[in-house]
């Protein structure tokens, strides 16, 4: 039975863990095997409100490693999480954006990419990016940087051998500054490790029908890194304060002949001084 506070379903207090998502306004950027789960399990723990782009549509290939099943095929990423999210968690409400970021237009009347990011991002109080691409993720880091905000990337290996959950604050290490310290110039490890496979795109396969290599990774193994992504959007909507330095969470998920229970690493994310956040 549900409990009432104000009048209002109140989340908190079987989980007091996830009150703090009452009230919060957080966007996801990128609906995939990453960031649709993560949008659904806020909702379901008790966030106000999701602001969620994406432009793709759910197919019976990519079902696989979606949240939702067969009922969703067909439709936008979008709008079919908006009405399963409001029709099953109705504490929360969506706003919908369905947007490609970068994707050029000769429509005069089509709102580009600083229209619907402007959208997306009002009122906000954390980003979640999920766009599993780096030239998204580095002008989400410009934009959250320019606005303040705090900003939660996560991204997967390749062939799924590993992940990363990245928190950005505003005025600490940005996702350039996190290459920086994954890499060094000469291309060796930097002093952050890759997750395992990160490099390696042996096993990408192309469907029929489809431009792009995808990977091959499991929903069950995706699940770690959406989680954990949860799990960090939880702490720092709660404790502000005490998220004002960058961290990397890296996972390695198996070891090169099979799969190996999750093992997380933490490491502090500091700006490079070679990296243009400085200035
Ligand atoms: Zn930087």
């Amino acid at each position: 039975m549900p409990v009432l506070r104000d009048g209002e379903i109140d989340i908190g207090y079987r989980v007091p863990s996830v009150a703090s998502l009452r009230g919060k306004r957080i966007a996801v950027v990128g609906l995939g095997a990453l960031g649709s789960p993560a949008a659904v399990e806020l909702a379901r723990n008790g966030c106000t409100s999701l602001h969620l782009m994406d432009d793709d549509v759910v197919e019976p290939g990519n079902a696989i490693r979606w949240e939702l099943g067969a009922s969703s095929w067909g439709t936008k990423k979008t709008d079919t999480l908006k009405r399963f999210i409001e029709r099953e968690y109705p504490w929360t409400s969506v706003l919908a954006v369905p947007h490609r970021i970068g994707l050029p237009t000769c429509d005069p009347h089509t709102p580009g990419d600083t229209d619907r990011l402007n959208e997306l991002l009002d009122s906000v109080d954390l980003v979640v990016d999920a766009s599993a691409a780096p030239g998204v993720t580095y002008l989400l880091g410009d934009i959250c940087r320019e606005r303040g905000l705090p900003l939660i990337s996560v991204f997967a290996s390749p062939n799924l051998h590993g992940g990363a959950v990245v928190f950005h604050h505003p005025e600490s290490g940005c996702p350039v500054c996190r290459a920086h310290a994954n890499e060094t110039p000469e291309g060796k490890s930097g002093h952050i490790p890759y997750p395992n496979g990160m490099n390696d795109e042996s096993t990408l396969v192309q469907p029929p029908g489809c431009s792009e290599l995808t990977f091959t990774g499991a929903s069950f193994d995706l699940k770690e890194l959406s989680l954990e992504t949860v799990r960090m959007a939880v702490d720092v909507v709660s404790s502000p304060d005490e998220w004002t330095v960058s961290e990397v969470r890296t996972v390695n998920l198996h070891n090169g002949k099979r799969r190996v229970p999750p093992n997380w690493r933490i490491d502090p994310l500091d700006r490079h001084p070679d990296c243009g956040c400085r200035s």
